[in-house]
């Protein structure tokens, strides 16, 4: 739609120019920023005309710019050894959009908005990618992507500071993960999505999404018993509310899938 209250779009091509006047907002893809009313918006600032790489790998693992698209990330070609890959695919085919979205909707514009349903968000939690946030006075912080959505539509970002990049170790990219998601109707927007991730140290990890209004990481030394997990799932008590599910609903399935989840990664029956 248009933004008629938007009298300005900067290009910018330096890390300088990377300062919000009142009213500018950093512009990913654009295809949320577009696809509604955006009260009090009177500008934005073009991250892709910075020119970000969209990968960069390291021994450490995958650096994943900002402005990488969907699209650039689900093509991902395979590596060796990182066994956690299909997950790329399986979370951008979560998303209640098609390949036209996906074509310019960029990774870190999913997270930045901080939805339940944010599959990159999803991915990258699972992933335990960390956020780095280019600050203010110049500078650069971390955090754990799986912390810096704190909320519905919330993040760990202040006013004026901009996510850079992601950093997927590479001991993640080298798990086994196991995939579990449903929706109210065949093509409907994720009631929740729950992942698991199996470290070669033998660490397990559960995380859910989409069901609850952050994300919510359950971490255990090696794949637990079923009552373990099942106490474990029972102590998430954030559960979203929204016309796409019932928080009860979304309890129920997630359970349900942290458990098939369990059993396709190793556990006992
Ligand atoms: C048909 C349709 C279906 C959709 N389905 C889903 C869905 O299932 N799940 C979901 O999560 N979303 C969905 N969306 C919303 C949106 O398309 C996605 O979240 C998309 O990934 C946002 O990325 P973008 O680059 O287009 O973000 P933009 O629209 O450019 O930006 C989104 C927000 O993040 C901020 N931002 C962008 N990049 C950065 C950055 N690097 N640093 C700081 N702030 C930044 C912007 O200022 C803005 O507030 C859907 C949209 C449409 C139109």
């Amino acid at each position: 739609m248009d933004l008629v209250t938007v009298a300005d779009v900067r290009t910018p091509s330096t890390r300088d120019e990377l300062v919000f006047a009142p009213g500018e907002r950093p512009l990913g893809g654009g295809t949320w920023l577009y696809s509604e009313a955006q009260p009090g918006l009177t500008g934005l600032v073009d991250l892709t005309s910075l020119g970000w790489s969209p990968f960069g790998e390291t021994d450490d693992g995958l650096t994943v710019g900002a402005t990488c698209t969907i699209a650039e990330l689900a093509g991902l070609a395979p590596r060796p050894g990182w066994s956690a890959l299909p997950l790329v695919r399986q979370c951008a085919e979560s998303l209640l959009a098609s390949f036209k979205i996906w074509n310019v909707a960029t990774v870190g514009g999913n997270v930045a908005l901080g939805l339940p349903a944010g599959a990159m968000t999803s991915l990258m939690a699972t992933l335990d990618a960390t956020a780095v946030v280019w600050t203010t006075d110049g500078g650069e912080r971390r955090t754990p992507v799986a912390e810096f959505v704190t909320g519905v539509r919330e993040s760990a970002l202040a006013p004026g500071e901009v996510l850079r990049a992601l950093e997927v170790p590479a001991a993640s990219l080298e798990s086994r993960t196991a995939f579990r998601r449903i929706a109210l109707s065949p093509l409907g927007r994720s009631g929740t999505l729950v992942t698991g991730r199996l470290a070669a140290s033998g660490e397990f990890v559960v995380t859910v999404t989409a069901g609850t209004v952050r994300p919510v990481q359950l971490r255990f030394d090696e794949v637990p018993g079923a009552r373990a997990l099942s106490d474990a799932m029972s102590r998430v008590d954030e559960w979203y509310d929204d016309p796409h599910g019932a928080p009860d609903w979304r309890r129920a399935t997630s359970g349900g899938f942290a458990e098939e989840i369990r059993r396709e990664l190793g556990g006992s029956w």
